[in-house]
């Protein structure tokens, strides 16, 4: 306390006992409240960063798995761009026993699940690319436990196919080797394979342990195959999971649908789901009204490794969140709120301990020009006339949202910088209106509509809305609004 409060111990000792702390000395324990009211004597904010609240968490894991049921592998598509990732993964689709049955008919809900005429079954994540995959991994949350690498057969290893390797790799995810475009004429599946292996993928037939299928995505061919070499390496890896218990699981993408609600797509990875659970995904709550697969089928069951389509979210979710059961609603809304309470504490430290942060620099800044030179203050004079462009950044899907953000951050930010002040899924309302008018902000919205009411609301209060389908415009409008902020040249 006497570090955190910058007073000399012996002083703190002296105050202590001053107001009639008994037997004070350095390994003297105190209470939060002490703590607080001793501090308070000092005229400084106390900060109590334990929220006694009830939260709940992940069970721990079985040591041993082999005693429960195996469970389908989770497939991540990675790959150059062009390569054929999305094509594959539409094939993939149609090559479902079940898919065939009901005609067809696929929903993109994040991730699908592929029955083979085995009985076997795959699950892919359906949102192809590095960015989802680490974004995924970042968070925690492994939602991968096999790695397809689409290297297409007329054009080889590329950058983004070396970046997917270094993913897979940092992972520890196996890789297997998809071979697309074995269609065409004029192609040297040689060579690709050669490629691979500058690049320390040793393939099987090279005595190596990654298998390599060559396929058309196009046509479907080696298809088959490749599901196979897939469920058998799932095999050897001996993936199981434990359908009993509360339900743990991970959420894969969530969006707001007209008339439908708040959804979320998540993978079940421990416990079995079913309609009338109540689970919690970071902040949101949610009681399970309806779930289904890809294909709008209703399930009434959802198990391991399994990706399903969740109704009856209070609100979005965010994509990365973990999801996990709770006993009841009661429960599940006292957690909200003690994890609300606790971010907002946080937050409230994180600012504190800025604002400190920046006091001592100042004052240190003072101090040194007061002395020689005063570098520091005109360093920081500087960075004060550094001009901020607010925004408030709304998407139609997290995917797009985070993607933003990531790119808004890559901008270049001298002089001038984009600074996101919030950000959500869904379409522009109120509350995002008045956060722009109290932060003067213009709101940029990716591939989401308001309505005329939400339009005039803006326009009378001078707020900006801006729109954009394809994230490239967005960001080259962006970067030409920070443009017209900068100083005029001397
Ligand atoms: P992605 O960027 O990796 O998702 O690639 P796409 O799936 O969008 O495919 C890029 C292009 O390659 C499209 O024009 C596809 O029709 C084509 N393509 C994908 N797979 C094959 C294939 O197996 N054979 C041939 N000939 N063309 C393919």
């Amino acid at each position: 306390l006497s570090t955190r409060m910058n007073i000399p111990l012996d002083r703190l000792q002296r105050k202590m006992s001053d107001l009639g702390f008994e037997d004070v000395d350095p390994t003297y324990r105190l209470s939060a409240e002490d703590a607080s009211s001793v501090v308070l004597e000092y005229n400084m904010e106390p900060i109590v960063p334990n929220i006694a609240g009830q939260d709940i968490e992940a069970r721990p894991e079985p040591e041993d798995w082999s005693a429960f049921p195996t469970r389908p592998p989770m497939v991540t598509i990675m790959g150059h761009v062009d390569h054929g990732k999305t094509t594959l993964l539409d094939s993939l689709r149609k090559t479902s026993v079940a898919a065939g049955e009901a005609g067809g008919i696929t929903q993109h809900i994040g991730a699908f699940s592929v029955l083979l005429p085995s009985g076997q079954r795959i699950t892919f994540m359906d949102t192809p690319g590095h960015a989802a995959f680490s974004a995924m991994r970042a968070r925690g949350a492994k939602t991968t436990d096999i790695v397809v690498l689409v290297v297409a057969a007329d054009d080889g290893i590329m950058p983004q196919t070396v970046e997917a390797i270094k993913h897979a790799k940092a992972a520890e995810v196996p890789i297997v080797v998809a071979i697309n475009k074995c269609d065409k004429q004029n192609i040297d599946i040689r060579a690709v394979k050669e490629g691979l292996l500058r690049h320390e993928i040793f393939l099987e037939e090279h005595g190596g342990e990654i298998p390599a299928v060559e396929v058309s995505a196009l046509t479907g061919k080696g298809l088959d195959e490749l599901e196979e070499t897939i469920v058998t390496m799932a095999e050897v890896m001996d993936l199981r999971g434990d359908p009993e218990g509360p339900v743990e699981g991970v959420v894969v993408e969530a969006k707001l649908v007209r008339g439908r609600g708040h959804v979320a797509t998540m993978l079940v990875k421990r416990g079995t789901l079913r309609p009338g659970s109540v689970i919690v995904a970071g902040k949101v709550w949610c009681k399970v009204r309806v779930m289904h697969d890809e294909n709008l089928n209703v399930l009434k069951e959802a198990g391991p490794a399994q990706p399903v389509e969740v109704l009856g979210w209070k609100e979005i979710p965010e994509a990365g969140d973990e999801v996990l059961e709770a006993e009841s609603e009661e429960l599940a809304k006292e957690v909200i709120k003690t994890r609300a309470e606790r971010a907002k504490r946080e937050e409230v430290n994180t600012a504190r301990e800025v604002l400190n942060e920046k006091r001592a620099q100042t004052r240190q800044a003072h101090e040194d020009a007061k002395g020689t030179k005063g570098e520091e203050v005109k360093a920081e004079a500087k960075e004060s006339r550094e001009k901020v462009l607010n925004i408030i950044l709304k998407g139609d899907v997290q995917g797009s949202v985070e993607a933003l953000i990531d790119s808004i951050g890559a901008l270049p930010a001298h002089e001038v910088r984009a600074h996101i002040v919030d950000h959500g899924v869904g379409v522009v309302t109120a509350s995002d209106l008045k956060m722009a008018e109290a932060t003067k902000a213009k709101i940029l919205a990716f591939n989401v509509k308001h309505d005329k009411r939400i339009q005039s609301e803006a326009e009378k209060s001078g707020i900006e809305i801006k729109q954009y389908d394809i994230i490239y415009r967005l960001l080259e409008d962006l970067r030409d609004m920070l443009a017209d902020m900068l100083p005029p040249e001397k």
